[in-house]
């Protein structure tokens, strides 16, 4: 017999043990070895190894090995090569002696037998047990089949290890899905304790997740005054989640929206989403919080209310002026003067003007947005329109004195007069409308062998550095008493910058509050050439 005579006794112990590891870890080298052991000295073996089949191949490589160092694994490999084994799955195959002498002979152990034993799992092969002995013997049927209960407990070892590794791998997924997700991602437990805390988490809430992990979600989702929908903690405490079963949809998922306050005191426009995880007893498991920042979405949201009153009111302005007028004019009872008449028509063919200029800006700026401003290049005198335009302003205020200063050589230069008359029609306006008291406009002109620079220099109200380049955005303007007053809709110095920037000019500002701005363009002495 081939099994020693202690085995009855001992196979328990084995298999005992075997259960035992795998139960307790999940490292499969580690259960492979001992199971190999048992099985190696149950049949008292001097060498034994175990081969699992390549993920994507026939082949198997060898994962345990007893009996030979690791420097001896390519000894076995003409066992273990794809198509070893017959049809029939006989793991000895036809000339299985021969190569059991070559390996013999390459280990120098006088080996005589090998039991083999395949690992099953289901209809599948995922292995083999291979057992060397000095010595021939046959087993009986019973032990083969404690033997064979070695290779299905192997086999199921390999399944869990893999299906370890499809777990982790998937952990792994999800967690680099979560960490590269531009949505802000937090897990919390059951009492809103905060576990997992993502990169766009911090970016959005100023919190590192150092910081955050274990604090109560609360202490990262600070709400600067009322935010609309009901915030977790409240609704948990009226009853959500509702329980996996009775709630009438599984996806019952909480929306709240409003401004955080950041721990450096600055507010952020946030949408959180807060979704229950349930375990297997319908307890709460934990709620997972997606958070966006929608300050655009909500700066956007601005920009459109802001577009309508400005526009509105750009509009009803003149319209108002022009009906009024008109009506006036129209009365059956009255005799107007003809100076009345002229002047009330003057006011009317003003307003229509006023109107129509307003129309084309809006339109300019709506057709900016789908593509970029065509030039028409022309050879212009920039100081002739900068004096064309300083003399129909100097007819409507007496408020302020226009100085315009420019080199006698100033050069004439490619550009598409029309657009550029607008901008200095709007760059003077800006400066009478911006200086209600009065005092000077200096306009002047420079240049070098590259390009030529214009300057509107006025003594009015001034702009906060803050605010330099954002006055030159679509519809924007400084919140103030004066801007509230004065009649635009933010779209000048847009425009402006527009048409400079598609001559490859450049315009700016410098300005102190209170003491004046100067605005300046650049435009380049040789034609700009688009790519
Ligand atoms: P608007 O139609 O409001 O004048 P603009 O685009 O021309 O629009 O200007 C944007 C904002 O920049 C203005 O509302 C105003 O607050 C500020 N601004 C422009 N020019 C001046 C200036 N010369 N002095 C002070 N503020 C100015």
């Amino acid at each position: 017999m081939v099994l020693l005579p202690d085995f009855r006794v001992r196979q328990r112990d084995y298999l005992l043990e075997i259960s035992r590891a795998m139960t307790a870890q999940l490292d499969l080298s580690e259960v492979l070895r001992l199971i190999l052991r048992s099985s190696v000295a149950m049949l008292a073996g001097e060498v034994g190894l175990i081969a699992l089949k390549e993920d994507h191949s026939a082949s198997m490589r060898v994962r345990a090995l007893i009996g030979a160092g690791p420097e001896h694994v390519g000894v076995f490999e003409p066992l273990l090569s794809a198509g070893s084994a017959d049809e029939t799955g006989d793991l000895y195959g036809p000339d299985f002696d021969e190569k059991l002498q070559r390996i013999a002979r390459s280990l120098g152990q006088p080996l005589r037998q090998a039991v083999s034993l395949p690992m099953y799992l289901g209809e599948e092969t995922v292995g083999v047990i291979y057992v060397f002995r000095t010595f021939t013997g046959a087993a009986t049927r019973d032990d083969m089949r404690v033997l064979q209960s070695f290779a299905d407990q192997a086999a199921i070892a390999v399944n869990n290890a893999r299906l370890y590794h499809q777990v982790d791998q998937e952990r792994k997924r999800l967690q680099s899905i979560l960490e590269h997700s531009a949505d802000g991602v937090m897990i919390l437990d059951a009492r809103r304790v905060i576990l997992s805390f993502n990169r766009a988490m911090s970016r959005i809430s100023g919190w590192t997740p150092e910081k955050a992990i274990s604090q109560p979600y609360s202490a990262v989702i600070a709400w600067a005054g009322r935010p609309q929908g009901t915030d977790l903690g409240e609704a948990m405490q009226s009853g959500w989640p509702a329980s996996h079963k009775t709630a009438s949809s599984p996806n019952d998922a909480l929306y709240v929206e409003g401004d955080l306050i950041r721990p450096d005191g600055t507010l952020i426009g946030v949408g959180i989403t807060y979704a229950p995880l349930f375990d297997a007893e319908d307890r709460l498991l934990n709620v997972i919080a997606s958070v966006r920042d929608i300050s655009h979405f909500r700066e956007a949201e601005k920009m459109k209310s802001t577009f309508i009153s400005v526009v509105s009111h750009e509009l009803k302005t003149p319209v108002a002026l022009i009906k009024g007028y008109a009506g006036t004019l129209r009365r059956e009872d009255a005799n107007w003067d003809p100076t009345v008449v002229q002047r009330s028509l003057a006011v009317i063919e003003e307003e229509a003007d006023r109107l129509t200029e307003l129309i084309d800006n809006l339109l300019a700026a709506s057709k900016l947005q789908a593509e970029s401003m065509r030039i028409k290049y022309e050879d212009m005198s920039l100081l002739k329109t900068v004096q064309a335009s300083v003399e129909r302003f100097r007819t409507q205020t007496d408020k302020h004195k226009f100085v315009v200063e420019f080199p006698p050589d100033f050069p004439i230069v490619p550009g598409d007069s029309a657009r550029l008359r607008q901008v200095i029609d709007n760059l003077i306006s800006n400066a009478v409308k911006y200086s209600p008291n009065g005092g000077q406009i200096l306009i002047t002109g420079a240049f070098t062998p590259d390009e030529v620079r214009v300057s509107i220099q006025d003594e009015g109200v001034g702009i906060p550095q803050s605010e330099w380049s954002r006055i030159f955005e679509r519809f924007y303007r400084i919140e103030d008493a004066l801007s509230r007053k004065t009649q635009g809709t933010g779209l000048g110095l847009y425009l402006s910058r527009a048409v400079i920037e598609a001559h490859g000019g450049q315009i700016g500002v410098h300005s102190a509050p209170g003491k004046g701005s100067t605005f300046y363009f650049t435009l380049p002495r040789q034609r700009a050439y688009s790519l």
